[in-house]
């Protein structure tokens, strides 16, 4: 199945759902809403994003893409259309585990020449966020055949030091993709027009940890805001962070003999009170993200 995605602003956004507006069914959460016409499903995001998927999909995308405004260049490097970044050989950067509070944090970078777009798009490719787990551990393995990519993971032990020494998230996120970076750059030689982050700061931000750090860092980098859906790069470097990410979950369920649930819920502060309960809170320096308010929770619940 053809899917496409295209950035629009807001007033094209608003035409759209006049357009569709005798088409609409349910909507789906986090959706502002879902269109089906022939051969088409029509999906709009609030964040502007429109998805577009079935044997018409490119037709129907065509007809809104003559609308679209240029976007404004960037600040920080001279950028082209956003949705046009898939014509161009792009590595694209992205990050797993962040907001789950068991399990390491892990990056991954993936080099897509302009020539493999297609087939990477008709796998499906988007947002990790948007595809199930199960999705992923299926897709991933084709994109680590198909693409140069290098992984990286901070296993939770270590995530803890750093984050006791005064090295907060963001840090930590732009020290594992410049290893990641670096990885791919020294295994591999190839040509590429740009190294694409999904942001998560600012890029002086960015440049300044590695300073504080004194850590030469690899330059150069594009910063772009939800960056997986301008990049099928940055898609497919999300996929790969969630794959890793799902796989080391998967060792630690076999190291704790449970499965650990993901994210941060109640039910994962009433696990981490278990794993308090059972095997003392220093357990969790193994399994969790230790400065998460879950701790605090657990241990409420224990009082
Ligand atoms: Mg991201």
């Amino acid at each position: 199945m053809s899917v496409y995605t295209l950035l629009v602003d807001q007033k094209t956004l608003d035409t759209m759902a006049d357009f569709y507006q005798d088409y609409t069914v349910k909507t789906p959460s986090h959706a502002k809403f879902q269109a089906k016409i022939t051969g088409c499903t029509i999906t709009a995001y609030n964040s502007k994003k429109v998805v577009f998927q079935g044997k018409n999909a490119e037709k129907e995308i065509t007809l809104w893409q003559a609308l679209q405004q240029p976007v404004k260049q960037m600040k920080t490097k001279q950028v082209p259309h956003l949705t046009h970044f898939d014509n161009f050989d792009c590595i694209g950067c992205d990050e797993s585990g962040v907001g789950d509070y068991f399990g390491p944090l892990t990056a991954a970078c993936v080099y897509v020449p302009k020539q493999q777009t297609d087939k990477l798009k008709q796998l499906g490719i988007m947002d990790s966020k948007q595809m199930t787990d199960e999705y992923i551990c299926k897709i991933a393995p084709t994109i680590m055949k198909s693409c140069y990519h290098a992984i990286t993971i901070l296993p939770n032990e270590k995530y803890n030091q750093l984050q006791a020494k005064g090295i907060n998230g963001h840090m930590m996120k732009a020290l594992l993709h410049n290893q990641a970076l670096q990885k791919l750059l020294n295994d591999q030689t190839f040509t590429f027009d740009y190294i694409i982050m999904d942001q998560f700061v600012n890029e002086s931000t960015y440049y300044r940890y590695f300073k504080t750090l004194q850590i030469s860092p690899i330059t150069g980098l594009t910063f772009i805001p939800k960056a997986e859906g301008h990049s099928i790069a940055v898609a497919a470097a999300s996929v790969l962070a969630r794959y890793t990410y799902v796989k080391a979950m998967d060792k630690l369920a076999s190291k704790y003999g449970k499965t650990l649930p993901k994210g941060a819920s109640k039910t994962v502060d009433h696990f981490a009170a278990e794993i308090i309960h059972t095997h003392g809170e220093s357990c969790l320096q193994i399994y969790a993200k230790v400065h998460f308010a879950t701790t605090q929770k657990a241990l409420e619940l224990l009082k």
